[in-house]
């Protein structure tokens, strides 16, 4: 299998760190690109085949490499974005979006969805479970020619989610590549 792997934002925060949590010094694009990097690790340690691309072009916007142009030309059979959720320190969980529900797309999402969220709730039982939802407005999903899922591992704003977030990167990058093995089996 072909998995292509975007953590979510600029390499190194510039010009876009994405969600920053100031009181505990962390920030969206570094938790996303170490987890993004241990997924990717575990995915070609079972045989796959990985690239790997930090970048911001979420909406659309043409700042930064073009991920999924990149994703396209490299024919990837599997494309996962990851990133950390932020609500003013108001919510917590894990949420998995894709383009449409009942896609193949939305079946990757279930089963990343279901690792990351039960790798969660394994070190604390209250860390809600989201789900997957339909998003319309994010590139990742619209200009992707293959399932494609946008995971939000967890509120990085919020104390107990950001710590599990900064304990855990590894367990994460783990859950991340058995969702995606999972959908390979199911065949797609
Ligand atoms: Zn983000």
């Amino acid at each position: 299998m072909r998995v292509f792997i975007n953590p979510g934002h600029a390499l190194g925060g510039h010009p876009d760190p994405g969600a920053v949590n100031e009181a505990l010094g962390i920030r969206e694009c570094d938790i996303a690109m170490t987890v993004g990097s241990l997924a990717a690790n575990f995915l070609e340690l079972e045989g796959h085949e990985v690239s790997l691309l930090q970048s911001h072009n979420l909406m659309g916007e043409s700042a930064g490499p073009n991920v999924t142009a990149r994703a396209n030309a490299w024919e990837a059979d599997v494309f996962v974005s990851v990133h950390c959720n932020a609500a003013d320190g108001r919510a917590r969980g894990a949420e998995t979006f894709c383009w449409d529900l009942g896609s193949a797309g939305a079946r990757l999402a279930a089963l990343v969805q279901k690792e990351v969220w039960e790798t969660m709730a394994s070190f604390d039982a209250a860390f809600p479970n989201r789900g997957v939802k339909v998003r319309k407005d994010l590139c990742v999903l619209r200009a992707t020619a293959m399932p494609a899922v946008l995971a939000e591992l967890a509120f990085i704003d919020q104390p107990e989610d950001a710590r599990l977030l900064m304990e855990h990167g590894c367990d994460l990058g783990k859950a991340i590549a058995r969702g995606v093995m999972a959908f390979g089996r199911q065949g797609f």
